[in-house]
């Protein structure tokens, strides 16, 4: 287990701006810059389509700003304009078919990082391979971004081995164990040396799934079968930037892709053992900008 305390770890994130004070008289005025000190492209070209103002839709027909949330296309902004992301591993996102769609930012992720994350609709998701995905969903049995790779492997080496000792994972039960099927993937010829590298530090971590939705729905979506035996992961000290909090709801509950941008940030130096610099930072490229647009209406508005 590692002694790194995460809260000692600096990240150029709302968290830290908002704790590294104790004076609570300052939390507002910090609480105006949480997203500060991230390495993001330039928001020039979504504050020329705010000033356009919203645009019509060419296929669903509703009126947007920046991007389509239903169709997932962007609007008076083109893909050259905007940053692109390379994720380290795989991410599913499956969203409740009640949330408002405006209101989910699942869609930042899929629009920002198109090869590697995909929004499912719950109730169809996929059947999962249990030792080769998580689920980022918080609760007791939660196991933190750093223990996660442990655990995952615990688990395939009980199943292969069909070996009674119980790993971390209490959930993990006996009548599940296989026979050894998770012999070495087959690395692609002419992938560079550091890229195997990285492979086989994640293996056998292929997929991570969030839930995107509200406090109420998800817990329903997490108690789905299909979902019960995945490793869960838990965030457990990042404090959530989102400008709708949900009422009565803690503020470590964080909006989708800040639970994405933190639990990358976590992957790449715990799991890929590589320095964090900013490399995931363009995931927050819309909501940072969201960010900064409803503080400044609010700041105008007297509010804080
Ligand atoms: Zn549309």
């Amino acid at each position: 287990m590692s002694s790194l305390d995460q809260n000692q770890r600096l990240h150029p994130s709302c968290r830290d701006k908002t704790t590294v004070s104790s004076d609570s008289s300052d939390t507002c005025e910090l609480a105006k810059q949480p997203l500060q000190g991230l390495k993001l492209a330039s928001h020039a070209v979504l504050e020329k389509a705010q000033e356009r103002g919203r645009l019509k839709c060419s296929k669903c027909g509703g009126s947007r700003m920046f991007f389509c949330y239903t169709c997932c296309s962007l609007l008076g902004v083109s893909l050259q304009e905007i940053p692109l992301i390379t994720l380290p591993v795989k991410i599913d996102i499956i969203k409740h078919p009640n949330e408002t769609d405006g209101k989910s930012t699942a869609i930042h992720a899929k629009i920002l990082a198109p090869s590697d994350v995909t929004i499912y609709t719950y109730p169809c998701i996929p059947d999962y391979e249990k030792d080769e995905v998580v689920l980022v969903f918080p609760g007791p049995g939660a196991v933190s971004v750093q223990d996660m790779m442990q655990c995952l492997r615990d688990m395939t080496e009980s199943r292969s081995h069909g070996s009674s000792d119980e790993p971390c994972i209490k959930r993990l039960k006996s009548e599940e164990v296989q026979g050894a099927t998770h012999t070495a993937k087959n690395p692609e010829s002419g992938n560079p040396d550091e890229a195997k590298g990285l492979e086989s530090r994640v293996y056998p971590l292929q997929r991570v799934v969030f839930i995107d939705s509200t406090w109420n729905q998800t817990n329903k979506i997490s108690t789905d079968e299909r979902l019960q035996d995945l490793l869960r992961v838990e965030l457990k000290t990042r404090k959530t930037c989102f400008w709708r909090h949900q009422k009565g709801k803690p503020d470590t509950y964080l909006a989708t892709i800040e639970a994405i941008y933190y639990f990358l940030n976590d992957f790449h130096v715990h799991c890929l053992s590589q320095e964090y610099k900013g490399e995931y930072d363009n995931l927050l490229f819309f909501y940072s900008y969201l960010h900064s647009v409803v503080n400044k209406a609010k700041t105008a508005a007297g509010k804080c």
